[in-house]
This record gives C-alpha cells, sequence and structure tokens, in this order.
C-alpha cells in the first residue's frame, strides 16, 4: 500500500499572467463571443485584460473602478453582465467565500486549486486541487458523470487563529478519540 496521505501544497492563484496568455484569452472570449452573436466590444476586452491582470480574488466593485481609473466610463450593469459573460467562457470563476458577496478569480493559464477559509480572520488559503481533480473523475466514473469543474471549500481555523485560541477548541492531530462538539463557536 502505498502512503496515502495527501501531500498538498499551498499555493498562491497569483500568478504573472504574461501577455501571451492574455492573448490566448482574448482569443477564446472573441470565438466565445461570436459564437453567440455578441461582440468583442471594447469595454468587454478592457474587462477581460483587468480581470486577468489581477492577481487575488476580486468583487465586481474592483474591476469597475479599476476600469473607470484607466479613465474609461463604464456602467456597473456592464461590469456585471461581462463578469458573467467571463465565467460562462471558463476565464474567470465565481468563488463563494461568504454569504455576504460573490469573489471572482481568473482561472485561465493557471494551476486548479481550491481554497480553504478561516472562520475566525476570514483568511483564504488555497491549495492545489490536482488530488481532488483525480478524487472527482473517480466518483463522477463511477456514476457514468462527465465532469468539468467542481467547487470545494475548507473550512475551519488557520493556524495562527488555533495558536490564539483557548485550549479546547484547537484543532489536535486525531487521536482517535472523540472531541468535544459542544465548545464550537456559533456565529
Ligand atoms: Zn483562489
Ligand atoms: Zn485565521
Amino acid at each position: 500500500m502505498e502512503d496515502s496521505r495527501p501531500r498538498l501544497s499551498l499555493i498562491r492563484m497569483a500568478q504573472a499572467v504574461n501577455d501571451e496568455t492574455i492573448q490566448t484569452a482574448e482569443n477564446l472570449f472573441r470565438e466565445y463571443l461570436r459564437d453567440r452573436g455578441l461582440k468583442y466590444t471594447d469595454e468587454r476586452r478592457i474587462m477581460l485584460r483587468t480581470a486577468m491582470r489581477v492577481d487575488e480574488h476580486f468583487e465586481a466593485e474592483q474591476i469597475l473602478l479599476a476600469v473607470r481609473g484607466a479613465g474609461i466610463r463604464i456602467g456597473k450593469a456592464t461590469v456585471y453582465r461581462t463578469l458573467k459573460l467571463l465565467v460562462a467562457c471558463g476565464i474567470v470563476k465565481e468563488v463563494h467565500f461568504s454569504n455576504k458577496q460573490v469573489h471572482y478569480e481568473h482561472t485561465y493559464g493557471q494551476d486548479p486549486h481550491d481554497h480553504m477559509i478561516c472562520r475566525r480572520c476570514g483568511r483564504i488559503i488555497e491549495f492545489d486541487a490536482s488530488q481532488v481533480v483525480r478524487l472527482r473523475a473517480q466518483i463522477a466514473a463511477e456514476l457514468r458523470f462527465h465532469a468539468l469543474s467542481h467547487r470545494l471549500q475548507i473550512v475551519g481555523l488557520c493556524e495562527a487563529c488555533v495558536k490564539a485560541c483557548p485550549v479546547g477548541m484547537q484543532a489536535r492531530p486525531s487521536t482517535g478519540r472523540p472531541r468535544r462538539a459542544s465548545k464550537a463557536r456559533r456565529k
């Protein structure tokens, strides 16, 4: 039996996106729009480029401000509509870290990753999803399903918060003993 413990590396989504990647994404987006009888307008091009250059998770509002900051007049509705198109096209992905606000990240040209969210400080940790992708393919194959994507979020406490938390709430390596759940924080 091989060691089945996961060896997950923490990664950052923020990889430098080079012009070539942006160019390929643009071609993809242009074709996507053309197939649907939509035009590759200046606004859509600027939105795509702006989204591709953000190296963190972003809200629609941030894109709006960035585009306007570059001196381009753009409406809020256009930003939301274009983001929807970018998501449908597979260049941008929606991520839901809370119930409050949808975040986005550009996934084109990036390695697949999933997220861990700290309930206490809100820190978001990204990790390599290749093992999850393998598991996804296995589960899907067993159920004769063709998987295209998945959404996985691990919610808990980050290392710093575990240290800062009172004893008893700390996540210890499993000892096999049941842990009391009564002290779990309720928000
Ligand atoms: Zn991410
Ligand atoms: Zn934390």
